[in-house]
């Protein structure tokens, strides 16, 4: 690696799931507005859900998701009434929508067990449309997969399930504190496929402790062998700052950027070699997966979960910490569940903050969406000139190449692709947040 390219590497910028990136949502936009925005979806506008849990039987070293170890049914069950709640006040505003697309994520969404999927599930389909539902997905632990679960989420009809990884090899899964023989996930695969559900996906991930290069490439071809739909591969953002629990690993124990940059590499090599297509930053897909389609045909689209194929009007966050996505602009519901209950127990929504956009906010969103999607996007005069001097120097090392208005990502550049995106952020000059490094 070049000495430029690791300067780049170790530059700390969004991962852009958003525009505005949340460290921009204010506590000026709350309860009200949500509603508002809600109420203000056109009778046709088609919905996607998102159902957040944010409950995990124990804390991974590495987590970076809203969520908090419980072994109790109580606050898990006190939870689960709340969304029931949250979904009638939705439904009492934009109620009978078509909804194209559900998501289970977390935490670990399964924990509130199959006959709260079950009615949570009820409640969604007696208050939305679930006609056209082509996507119901969800995230699961592979530790925690049985066949009751997995015959509960095949009668809801899930049809995506998404399975946490990281790493095969043990002083990987030690380090992090998530022990998880290749044997539990390959049951919990094989249990989900019998009990009917369609589409598998493996997350991993690269830049833990104690990882090289070479675990993660045969952790890439120990997941092959599973045959999985899809597989993210995430990088590691060591954020202790903000994730506590991230204190627990040992930050010697870390790659560095240059051994980053290799380990994501080797691992995209070894799934194109398997036969996956690669799609955006950090995804790969079988060639005849919707996500593979979507990205020949230049309909990848990109929200708060990474890459996705969802095209719906508008995002509806359900539960503490989600986010929704209206035509004007983002909301967030609390992030701590209490605060999440006491909302809704007041009889309102639990939005806590959020941004409204403004045109310039729309206009950069798409072309930096654009750009995370396909690598390339076409800027208007006023935005290239005033990117230019962001941009130059991407240039200048051959990650990018500009043409009139037509700015591509090269081959070497796509893990920089979150830089050149940066450029076109005019937000991020003004802000102060932390963010993890590009790659
Ligand atoms: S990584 Fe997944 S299972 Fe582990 S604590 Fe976070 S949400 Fe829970």
């Amino acid at each position: 690696m070049t000495s430029s390219a690791l300067f780049h590497a170790e530059r700390a910028v969004p991962r852009y799931t958003s525009y505005p990136t949340a460290p921009h949502f204010s506590a000026e936009i709350g309860a009200e507005q949500h509603a508002q925005w809600l109420a203000a979806l056109p009778s046709g506008a088609s919905l996607s859900l998102y159902l957040h849990v944010p409950f995990c039987s124990a804390l991974c070293f590495y987590c970076g998701c809203t969520t908090k170890a419980t072994r109790r049914a109580s606050p898990v069950a006190a939870y689960v009434a709340r969304l029931e709640r949250e979904i009638a006040l939705a439904a009492g505003a934009a109620g009978g929508r078509p909804v194209p697309h559900i998501a289970w994520g977390g935490g670990t969404p399964s924990l509130i067990g199959p006959e709260a999927l079950r009615r949570l599930f009820d409640r969604l389909a007696a208050a939305f449309d679930l006609e056209p539902l082509a996507e119901h997905a969800i995230e699961l632990d592979p530790r925690e997969t049985d066949a009751a679960l997995a015959d509960a989420l095949a009668a809801i009809g899930v049809d995506r399930v998404s399975f946490g990884v990281q790493d095969f090899s043990a002083h990987v899964q030690t380090a992090i504190g998530r022990v998880q023989p290749f044997g539990t996930v390959e049951r919990a695969v094989t249990l989900i496929r019998e009990a009917g559900v369609a589409a598998v996906n493996l997350d991993l991930m690269y830049g833990l402790p104690r990882q090289t290069a070479r675990d993660v490439r045969r952790t890439a071809h120990m997941a092959a062998q599973l045959r999985p739909d899809r597989l993210a591969l995430f990088g590691y953002a060591h954020v202790p700052w903000v994730r506590p629990n991230q204190r627990l690993i040992d930050q010697s124990a870390l790659p560095g950027a240059a051994e980053r940059l290799e380990q994501a590499e080797a691992a995209r090599e070894a799934l194109v070699a398997l036969g996956y297509v690669a799609i955006g930053l950090d995804h790969f897909a079988r060639a005849d997966d919707p996500m593979a389609v979507a990205a020949r045909e230049g309909r990848l689209r990109r929200n708060f979960q990474g890459y996705t194929v969802d095209q719906a009007d508008a995002l509806i966050g359900l539960g503490a910490s989600a986010i929704s996505r209206f035509p004007q602009g983002f909301t967030q519901n609390a992030a701590d569940s209490h605060a999440y209950i006491r909302a809704l127990d007041a009889g309102h929504f639990a939005t806590v903050r959020g941004v409204a956009f403004t045109r310039d906010d729309i206009r950069r969103g798409r072309l930096i969406e654009k750009l995370m999607c396909d690598f390339a996007v076409d800027l208007d005069e006023e935005i290239l000139s005033e990117a230019a001097p962001r941009l130059a120097p991407l240039a200048a090392d051959g990650l990018i190449r500009i043409e009139g208005g037509h700015v591509e990502v090269t081959p070497s550049g796509r893990p920089f692709v979150r830089l050149a995106a940066a450029a076109l952020d005019a937000r991020l000059q003004q802000g102060t947040a932390r963010h993890s490094v590009a790659v």
